[in-house]
């Protein structure tokens, strides 16, 4: 009498991960020939009064006579695979020879450490605007893997990548996808054996992915993951670049943007033109060919070799905010064509003539604040401004600008196009809104009428047939200081963060902290001054939740992974996310959470 042989897939560990028929197989498992440690030993346990094997140990020829020679005396034999035995399982070879000798066996499916280390994460592989295809690869080991799929070739295609077997050389994996194009800001993550107990998972950017890694010590058994849906809801792909600040916003009456400027230019005559804009810019940066950088005044410069333009360009496509490019309009259209994708997240880009005459807002005119900028170009220029959008024609405040620059979510942006044609044809629009955010946005604009003061974090506003709903952010400050630090020592810091990222006190919605600073009272003072509700948590709340940058000063001194992140997310509820952080002086640390849909 002949026996039977199963292939199992165990799951990625957790001994309740493997499916019901997986298990069943196991349950009446005379022989089990396991794949070494990454195979739980509790679910061995469930193969009670099975002999057992560890394969680890053992040559093909060795597991296929295991198989065989039970097989042939009648056993029921399981070879149990880690994750899902189809992938890099080393069953191809198995199911041959088997098939050779006329051996019958199952193949039972199993869940692999790649969907195991998604739903640690809680991301979708998958998501519309981002990724519609996940590419599954390894560096090669002692197996090889086929010239044309190494990783170069396949981070072009830019799709979501899952990484099996190469933690261990995560440096060069990161170096290389960089090399190749992916910008190092893309989001990467790495979970360390998922869903075990012991489990591990370090975020980062293909920037600083491999240092966090390698302090973390993890070495093995861990799945990379690469890509932009890594950021679950598809906000800007920058977030936990400290130096990046949301587009050019210019709430809260302060007119003029932040944002890091650079300004390219082809030849002298531009290049002198650039320097000039430059000058009446804060933070900018010129970018020219070697030969012209000599004659500029001393500013910040980077320059490049000839016939390096149009990689110098794309390099600054993602370090840079906006870009400023002194040249014949033509010649920015067919670089910036080639790079942009979404006008949220596509920088601001303004042509210049080398004279000066013009400043042309070219792309991401509201989100990316070209339109402002080119009108401050035009300033320092003595030129003109060139604004094309329909809205900014008339006169007409962009709806999806306004949104964005007040921290509110527009709840059917489906509708947004729609609605500002309608608001070009229309006469009236009724506005429900606070007071002060009328006045300050809309008052202006003709047609405009406040018809309803509303002050509960919801705005309405009303065009023909059409209502376009908008609700208030929760935005979180979260603080954390050293014993002592005075309140004026706080509100310079925190002054100086929030205008870096762009926000200003007016916004924030609550502060936060931890329970044991509620005596603190350069802390309370400061709460108090700005009239903010302070809102305290636990070092069992602050522990429970995961921030980017646990910080080691807090674990020793406090016995928290985070202050200022983690009371921050807790602040701003269920579903948000750090915006900005962590950002430390040696006495204070804060970070912005923000819950776009409270
Ligand atoms: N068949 C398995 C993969 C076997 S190759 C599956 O489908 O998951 C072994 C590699 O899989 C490891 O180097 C690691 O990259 C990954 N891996 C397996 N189990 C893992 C786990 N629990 N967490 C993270 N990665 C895991």
């Amino acid at each position: 009498m002949s026996g039977k042989i199963t292939f199992v897939g165990a799951g990625p560990g957790a001994p309740d991960l493997i499916t019901l028929r997986g298990a069943k197989a196991l349950a009446e498992a005379d022989i089990v020939v396991y794949a070494g440690s990454l195979v739980n030993e509790k679910i061995l346990e469930t193969a009670s009064g099975a002999e057992l094997f560890n394969s680890a140990k053992l040559s093909l020829p060795e597991v296929l006579s295991i198989l065989t020679v039970n097989y042939r005396a009648g056993k029921n034999v399981v070879r149990l695979h880690t994750g899902d035995p189809a992938m890099y399982g080393a069953v191809a070879e198995q199911y041959r020879e088997l098939d050779k000798l006329s051996i019958p066996y199952e193949v039972v499916p199993g869940v692999s450490s790649v969907f195991a280390a998604a739903a640690e994460l809680k991301i979708e592989l998958t998501m519309p605007d981002l990724s519609q295809t996940v590419i599954l690869t390894r560096e090669a080991g002692r197996t090889p893997v086929p010239e044309k799929e190494n990783i170069e070739a396949l981070a072009e295609h830019d799709s979501t990548l899952c990484i099996f077997l190469s933690v261990n050389g995560i440096h060069e994996l990161t170096g290389k996808l960089i090399n190749a194009g992916r910008a190092p800001a893309t989001p990467a993550a790495v979970v360390y054996r998922a869903s075990w107990d012991n489990q591990k998972i370090v975020r980062g950017t293909l920037a600083d992915i491999a240092d966090k890694v390698i302090a973390a010590g993890i070495k093995r058994q861990s799945m990379i993951i690469v890509g932009d849906v890594l950021e679950r809801n598809g906000e800007v792909s920058r977030l936990y670049d400290a130096s990046f600040s949301t587009g050019y916003r210019h709430g809260g009456g302060t007119h003029g943007y932040k944002g890091k400027i650079a300004l390219f230019a082809l030849t002298r005559n531009g290049a002198y033109k650039a320097a000039e804009i430059a000058a009446g810019m804060d933070d900018a940066t010129l970018i020219m060919p070697e030969k012209y950088a000599a004659g500029l005044p001393s500013m910040r410069l980077e320059t490049y070799d000839d016939g390096d333009f149009s990689k110098t360009f794309a390099s600054a496509w993602e370090r840079f905010d906006a870009l400023v490019m002194v040249m014949a309009a033509g010649i920015a259209v067919r670089h910036a064509g080639k790079l942009c994708q979404d006008k949220k997240y596509d920088p601001a880009i303004v042509v210049c003539d080398e004279a000066g005459n013009y400043a042309i807002s070219l792309l991401s005119g509201h989100i990316g604040g070209a339109n402002t900028l080119a009108r401050d170009i035009a300033r320092v220029t003595g030129g003109k401004a060139v604004i094309t959008t329909a809205s900014d024609v008339r006169g007409i405040p962009a709806l999806d600008e306004f949104a964005a620059r007040n921290h509110y979510r527009v709840v059917n942006p489906e509708i947004l196009t729609r609605f500002a044609g309608t608001i070009l044809e229309k006469t009236k629009v009724e506005l429900e809104m606070p007071l002060e955010v009328y006045e300050r946005e809309f008052a202006f604009a003709p047609g405009f009428e406040l018809s309803r003061e509303r002050k509960d974090g919801i705005i309405m506003i009303h065009v023909g047939n059409m209502s376009l709903e908008l609700h208030k952010q929760v935005i979180a400050l979260g603080i954390g200081c050293r014993k002592g630090v005075s309140a004026k020592r706080l509100e310079e810091v925190i002054n100086d963060f929030l205008s870096r990222y762009g926000f200003t006190m007016s916004e924030i919605t609550f502060l936060a902290s931890v329970e044991l600073k509620a005596e603190e009272t350069g802390l309370l003072e400061f709460a108090r001054k700005t009239g903010k509700e302070l809102r305290l948590f636990s070092k069992e709340q602050l522990n429970s939740v995961e921030v980017p940058h646990p910080s080691e000063a807090a674990r020793k001194q406090l016995g928290v992974n985070s202050v200022s992140e983690a009371s921050a997310l807790l602040a701003a509820g269920s579903g948000a996310q750090i915006r900005a952080g962590k950002y430390a002086d040696e006495n204070v640390t804060a970070a912005i959470a923000v819950n776009e849909a409270p």
